[in-house]
């Protein structure tokens, strides 16, 4: 029997939630309970914008169908559960209908790969193109792109979505040998560098055009491009997870890597964990994701070859301060930025203001209390005009000599402390 419209939502928004390279989902709208759009929340999940503004965005598969078959996915050819496949007119038309609704601001879109990755790409394009070329949609639209497919369709795809996306799906090539069989990191990195490539041009012809800024030629993807990994689902460490990440934040420009970890299903393959991965696992490779993009620490300096893995019990920065008593405590009346935003309970927008109130001001302890420092999981690795740690009150010059080292030029500590 045929199904309507929304059965098949009801399976594509259900398959669609493996995928997290938007941030979240699940959250709820209030509807009026009758026809298409009152889902409860499902299929709503947030993203963010260019100009970080949070939006709800339908998220959805085209189909569940797949020809590939990868073991850690639920949608994979040779896994048991009811298929649907929508039409490019279906996604269309729920989109616009959720968003006159006012559930949602945009579209999250991704497919199982169904007779070819070009021939698939070229469904998920033409969903966004009728959206904005026949319906004017001025939406959001995030579309996770088909590793392998032609590099035209890439190009032309980033002319209508705000983001692209291509999933590494696995840490290593070696995880994919293992569980993905079909899929190779070279191929998902040729995607990646197709729309690095394209973003990078895109951006150098908007520069050279004389045109008045509203007139030049839009954006490539303006949101960039992002990618997921599923943890846990192989042995591969938390020391190679972040060493991924860090060569496709460098090599291609990606905006995130979300890490999602792996979580069992019914009759899942005997290759794969029987124990889903703990979630503050997923939770320390975002803390420490968040210090390699903000905090100037390198992946290598988080893990080590002896011990590869991020704690459980304590946040990265802490294990790293606590692994590196040589290099506090540090001043935040003279430390540089670098030395400040490695000290455990100060974060980056308080890094800032320290940085600005200690020009005309030098900060005691009650200040660091009135910023909302977690002064207490920072007071053995800070000093201030009136307070030193008494652990380190010996050995006050050698820290100094090693900040400097580090992060030259940089003011002694003073007398007053
Ligand atoms: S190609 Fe994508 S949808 Fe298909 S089995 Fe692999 S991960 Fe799942």
């Amino acid at each position: 029997m045929a199904m309507n419209v929304q059965q098949k939502l009801e399976i594509l928004a259900d398959a669609a939630k493996y995928d997290a390279s938007c941030a979240s989902s699940g959250s709820k709208r209030a509807g009026n309970g009758k026809g298409v759009g009152h889902t409860d929340g499902m299929g709503i999940c947030h993203s963010y914008t260019p100009d970080g503004r949070c939006v709800s965005l339908l998220k959805i598969l085209l189909t569940n169908y797949c020809t590939y078959d990868c073991v850690f996915c639920v949608n994979r050819v040779s896994s048991d559960i009811r298929r649907a496949r929508f039409s490019v007119d279906e996604v269309v038309g729920l989109t616009l209908d959720f968003y006159k609704r006012n559930y949602i601001e945009g579209l999250f879109l991704s497919s199982g790969i169904v007779q070819s990755a070009d021939y698939t790409m070229e469904q998920m394009i033409e969903v966004a193109r009728k959206l904005r070329e026949v319906h004017s949609f001025g939406g959001y639209i995030h579309l996770k792109t088909i590793a392998g497919c032609s590099e035209a369709l890439i190009a032309r795809a980033g002319v209508f979505a705000d983001r692209l996306s291509a999933n590494i799906e696995l840490p290593t090539q070696r995880d994919l040998v293992q569980l993905a069989p079909e899929k190779k990191t070279s191929v998902i990195e040729a995607t990646m560098g197709q729309i690095h490539a394209k973003t990078v041009e895109s951006e150098e012809e908007r520069k050279a055009s004389r045109l008045a800024a509203s007139k030049k030629p839009a954006k490539f993807a303006a949101a960039g491009q992002s990618t997921q990994m599923v943890v846990g689902a192989t042995a591969a460490s938390d020391r190679a997870i972040l060493s991924t990440a860090t060569h496709l934040y460098g090599q291609y420009k990606l905006r995130r890597v979300y890490y999602t970890g792996f979580s069992p299903f019914p009759e899942a393959d005997v290759r794969l964990p029987l124990k889903a991965t703990p979630l503050v696992r997923e939770h320390r490779l975002y803390q420490s994701d968040w210090l390699m993009r903000f905090y100037g620490f390198e992946a290598s300096e988080l893990t080590s070859e002896a011990n590869p893995s991020l704690s459980l019990t304590e946040d990265p920065k802490m294990s790293w301060a606590k692994a590196h008593p040589e290099f506090f405590p540090v001043d935040v009346n003279a430390a540089p930025k670098e030395a400040l935003l490695r000290v455990p309970g100060i974060g980056y927008k308080n890094v800032e203001r320290i940085l600005s109130i200690r020009r005309y001001h030098r900060l005691v302890l009650e200040d660091l209390k009135k910023l909302h420092v977690r002064v207490k999981q920072g007071l053995p690795y800070l000093v201030t005009s009136d307070y030193l740690p008494s652990t380190h009150i010996l050995k006050a010059a050698e820290p100094v000599a090693a900040q400097m080292d580090l992060f030259a030029p940089v003011s002694a500590l003073t007398g007053s402390l």
